[in-house]
């Protein structure tokens, strides 16, 4: 069973990655940015919390996000070990974390950090579209559909471009980021679980980079 925490910017690749770990190992991706579009999308009281925070790129409160990834962990599926992606994204919410694994009893394995060039993600952002029926991710440019109009992975026809992903908006994500997230790699790196990966490398290289602390 191995456990890890994907870290990243907007556009690093997180879910790209995740996916293609979650099949290679079987492991869950548990992404709260997933779960929270899943909250708005049901009109739940959460999801009325979280819209508006979440189309000016900024960060959901703390307390939300804990709750919602503590009651996920406690799932039977994550039980043979899990892959947290968009989490956790401040210094509070790593902390929460570390509080109830120990409660848990769950080891982190692994904390990856997928090291980028801020300028590319806008690019990456902008182009980045995915399968309604599968959830399969793709790119206009870096990860095109071999067959136009149709999704590789189930051969649906129908795609969607999450309203979070334009310049402006990505932006701010980074200023989040950059503010709220990256301090978090010091908090990991002083206790030597943190690993760096390249980030800019082709898609199937840094899932080989990956593969290989994974093992
Ligand atoms: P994140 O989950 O970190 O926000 P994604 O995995 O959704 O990022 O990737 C953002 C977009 O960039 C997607 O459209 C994906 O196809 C593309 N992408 C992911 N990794 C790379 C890469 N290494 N090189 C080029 N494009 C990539
Ligand atoms: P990205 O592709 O930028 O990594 P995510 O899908 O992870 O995007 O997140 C989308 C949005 O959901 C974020 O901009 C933020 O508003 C909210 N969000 C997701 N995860 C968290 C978290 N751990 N803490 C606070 N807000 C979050
Ligand atoms: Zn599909």
């Amino acid at each position: 069973m191995t456990n890890l925490i994907l870290l990243g910017p907007p556009g690093a690749g997180k879910g790209t990655q995740a996916k293609r770990l979650e099949e290679k190992y079987s492991l869950v991706q548990l992404s709260t940015g997933d779960m929270l579009r899943a909250e708005v999308k049901s009109g739940s009281d959460l999801g009325k919390q979280a819209k508006e925070i979440m189309e000016s790129g900024g960060l959901v409160s703390d307390e939300i996000i804990i709750g919602m990834i503590s009651g996920r962990i406690d799932q039977d599926d994550c039980k043979g070990g899990f892959i947290l992606d968009g989490f956790p994204r401040t210094v509070p919410q790593a902390e929460a974390l570390d509080t109830m694994l120990k409660d848990k009893s769950i080891n982190m394995d692994h904390v990856i950090e997928l090291e980028v060039d801020d300028e590319a993600m806008i690019e990456r952002i902008c182009g980045r579209f995915t399968c309604s029926k599968c959830g399969a991710g793709f790119h206009d440019k870096f990860q095109p559909l071999e067959k136009e109009g149709v999704c590789d992975k189930c051969g649906a026809t129908e795609f969607t471009r999450r309203a979070d992903d334009n310049e402006e908006t990505v932006r701010a994500r980074l200023v989040a980021y950059h503010e709220q997230t990256a301090p978090i790699a010091a908090y990991y790196g002083n206790r030597g679980i943190l690993k760096r990966v390249d980030g800019m490398a082709e898609i199937d290289a840094v899932t080989r980079q990956l593969e290989e602390i994974v093992g």
